[in-house]
């Protein structure tokens, strides 16, 4: 996957991070790697054991309901990998293979000023952040996906989406399929083997001991896929949301961060007027909450995006504010 400029890892001469075209390039995260290990133990699990498990009647709806939701799934997992969603002027891998430049906190306030990006130096779309895990500018930045291991942004939201929806779907009709094996299979195992009735006889029921831990595997499918789709779900909800007021997930993070930041300094300011020992009505709170929140900002447009792309796992980013929809946009990491 490395082309002559595609940057992966660290220049170890200089220590700058280099610019990754997509998610596929290194360094690799962990929940990348889950989430392919999940769709290949979904598969082999579908198609060598509860698949043939289902009676013949069942077969031709069965495997073409699972075969399309999962290769439509996989199809639009790996679009929004690996379609770069740079911002048209940041591409700078594409012209050149010196790594980007190192931002310098004491010459300039944010990444991006004026819509200028200081670290790809190059002027950048009004909805463009520069990624700190992609190190570049990504057009109509949403956040930075660790489960894709890449940042969605204008040019991947769709196939983010369909991924979502997709993934939704396939679930769905695994989970039925799983719950129903599992159940059919039940009292062949109960019984110890002396009795196969209501249970197709397959190669993994030949012995109760391989039935049993292929119930067991079936199980944890039942667990993962459950969870995966109230979360799944959870996120596109959240998606929706955004849609229908017009904002991205960044935009969405940075509103609750400054209306809780203002919250708190009001609080502080009403605090302060309201003690007889004050000295004066310096809104000591407003000052401090404000240079505070400036502060966050600025580190957000470096580093937002890598941690908020918890589409699913963590409800809280790096010191970031936990959103309403926590399990939603955390979640989206997951996807
Ligand atoms: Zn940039
Ligand atoms: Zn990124």
């Amino acid at each position: 996957m490395c082309g002559r400029n595609q940057i992966t890892g660290t220049n170890k001469t200089d220590e700058t991070p280099l610019v990754r075209k997509n998610g596929w390039n290194q360094p690799v995260n962990g929940l990348q790697v889950f989430s392919w290990i999940l769709l290949v133990y979904f598969a082999v699990l579908f198609y060598a054991v509860e698949g043939i498990a289902l009676t013949r009647f069942w077969w031709p709806v069965a495997f073409t309901i699972v075969s399309v939701c999962y290769v439509i799934n996989v199809t639009f997992h790996v679009l929004a990998t690996t379609i770069n969603p740079a911002d048209d002027n940041s591409l700078k891998w594409k012209k050149s293979s010196k790594p980007a430049a190192k931002f310098d906190r004491k010459k300039h306030r944010h990444v991006i000023e004026n819509s200028y990006c200081h670290i790809c130096e190059a002027n950048v779309g009004d909805k463009s952040k520069h990624c700190s895990a992609c190190n570049k500018c990504v057009s109509v930045f949403d956040h930075h996906c660790k489960w894709l291991n890449n940042c969605v942004g204008e040019k991947n939201y769709r196939y983010f989406v369909a991924t979502i929806v997709s993934a939704i779907l396939g679930s769905i009709a695994m989970v039925v399929i799983s719950f129903y094996v599992f159940i059919k299979s039940i009292p062949y195992v109960s019984s110890n083997g002396a009795s196969i009735i209501g249970t197709e006889y397959v190669w993994w029921r030949t012995s109760v001991a391989v039935a049993v831990v292929m119930l067991i595997f079936i199980a944890l499918k039942i667990f993962f896929l459950v969870t995966a789709v109230i979360l799944f779900v959870q996120l596109l909800l959240f998606h929706a949301m955004l849609n229908y007021r017009n904002i991205t997930t960044y935009e969405y993070v940075m509103r609750n961060e400054k209306r809780k930041v203002e919250k708190k300094a009001k609080a502080k300011e009403s605090d302060a007027s309201s003690d007889d020992g004050a000295f004066c009505n310096e809104p000591i709170g407003i000052a401090s909450e404000t240079q505070r929140f400036q502060t966050r900002r600025r580190s957000l447009s470096t580093t937002l995006d890598s941690s908020m792309t918890n589409d699913m796992t963590s409800s809280t980013v790096r010191g970031f504010p936990t959103l309403s929809m926590t399990s939603a946009t955390s979640f989206d990491s997951f996807f």
